[in-house]
């Protein structure tokens, strides 16, 4: 199935129109099932190998879009339209939530096209430090010694150290500006994420709970579900949520 570019969230004018991602068969969902690493940094880099051998321009995309291919594949997989039943646990009174969720409710942020047309300089750990949105290339690099050595396992970090220019030359430096960082610059690693990374809005709805306790006096039950959540053990929830029609199971007496 061809994916536009100019549907990807980071709104970037790429060379390349389209981008060529095949659903799973049934063999690879449960190859994936068996296989999908549970750590957060293996899982993400299973991923990205799995959308990368669909479509080799998958290394020239900024970072921020990356995540919006792998879940494409996994929704086109699902179903042709993008809609399935889903579960999401509501934030305040924790109950279960049953979801019809479509691709098309998500809301992407567009980045803001300063970001990746003009060079980002901040002041950092008293030094001054260019920031830019890394390619899934260039992000790849710096990701690798973290899968090599594991010193670091929060993929938040990693995705902020990788934001800095010379992440590829002085990961270490980097990473310990990072770490290490205080006071104001807590705030501007947090302001950075906000900026270059929280693309996605969180799912707004209705919980049936939350109106029944009259726990929300003002909104009418409506929560909000962060997407992640949803991601995370796609198939398994999937799967489980999708059990197929009983019009497509005929038994037959055996003669
Ligand atoms: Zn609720």
């Amino acid at each position: 199935m061809q994916l536009l570019t100019q549907s990807l969230p980071s709104g970037y004018p790429y060379k390349f129109d389209s981008l060529n991602i095949n659903s799973m068969y049934f063999g690879q969902i449960l190859e994936y099932l068996e296989f999908v690493p549970s750590n957060e940094i293996e899982k993400f880099y299973f991923d990205y190998k799995l959308v990368l051998a669909d479509d080799p321009h998958v290394d020239d995309l900024l970072l921020t879009d990356l995540d919006y291919v792998v879940f494409f594949k996994k929704g086109i997989t699902i179903s042709e339209d993008l809609e399935f039943k889903t579960s999401a646990i509501c934030p305040r009174c924790k109950s279960t939530i049953d979801l019809n969720f479509k691709l098309s409710n998500v809301r992407f942020k567009h980045l803001d096209p300063r970001l990746y047309s003009e060079i980002l300089e901040i002041k950092f750990d008293n030094t001054s430090r260019i920031i830019r949105m890394p390619t899934v290339k260039e992000f790849m690099t710096i990701f690798s010694n973290y899968r090599r050595y594991k010193k670091i396992t929060d993929m938040k970090l990693i995705k902020l150290i990788a934001l800095f220019q010379d992440s590829t030359m002085y990961q270490q430096l980097i990473e310990q500006a990072v770490v290490r960082s205080t006071h104001e610059d807590i705030t501007m690693l947090a302001t950075l994420d906000k900026l270059f990374y929280d693309t996605i809005d969180p799912l707004k709805v209705h919980c049936d709970n939350c109106v029944k306790l009259d726990l929300d006096t003002q909104k009418g039950g409506e929560v909000e579900v962060s997407i992640d959540k949803l991601i995370s053990n796609y198939f398994r929830e999937i799967i489980e949520n999708n059990p197929i029609a009983e019009s497509k199971i005929i038994l037959r007496e055996i003669h």
